[in-house]
């Protein structure tokens, strides 16, 4: 708790906020995976058969292999402090704002200098005072994170808050736990990468 938090949507920043509480918990999810590679980079066709085709190793086939695994959600309550900074900053500057940029874990660690710097150099600078003096360091290292969220375009906000609300940046252990959920995110990113047709 007390950590700050900056969400986006991989396309453009949403906001920043702090970590007011958070509910740690477990959860099933069934993940489709191509049956020949076993990744999860596949596609359903619409008028095609078979109906499946895999992206990574353009294999095809009828049934995808599904495969359920326990994953630890977090969902967070960051309402208070939330500072809106919807298209302030490109989801590739946000990346290189990362201690690990080329990571593909939906929790990233992010370097909080270099954030503000990017914030305060960019078209329409905002205070961000009100999360830098909100947030309360947790003793033994606090961690800031870039979080992707799905989100819709209109009530991005509330939706972040209800519907998001979840996977959030944890100081210390809890951290490695995040790490099985940015699994199932970076299976998301796939999938709607590719009915993007890109
Ligand atoms: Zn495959």
């Amino acid at each position: 708790m007390g950590d700050k938090i900056v969400l986006w949507d991989k396309r453009t920043s949403l906001g920043v906020s702090v970590i007011e509480d958070c509910t740690v918990s477990s959860m099933v999810k069934t993940l489709s995976k191509c049956p020949h590679c076993g990744r999860a980079g596949i596609k359903r066709r619409r008028s095609k058969v078979p109906a499946y085709k895999c992206f990574k190793c353009q294999g095809l086939f009828d049934q995808p292999t599904l495969v359920t695994k326990l994953v630890t959600t977090y969902e967070t309550s960051h309402a208070s402090g939330w500072i809106d900074l919807r298209d302030m900053l490109s989801g590739a500057q946000l990346r290189e704002l990362c201690l690990h940029p080329r990571s593909q874990q939906s929790l990233r660690p992010l370097v909080w200098q270099k954030f503000e710097a990017a914030v305060e150099h960019s078209g329409t600078p905002v205070m961000l005072n009100a999360v830098n003096s909100s947030e309360r360091r947790v003793v033994g290292g606090h961690t800031d994170a870039t979080v992707r969220v799905r989100v819709g375009q209109a009530t991005f906000r509330s939706r972040v808050l209800e519907e998001f609300g979840a996977i959030c940046a944890l100081s210390g252990p809890a951290l490695l736990v995040a790490l099985e959920a940015g699994h199932l995110y970076s299976y998301a990113a796939a999938g709607r990468h590719h009915s993007g047709g890109s």
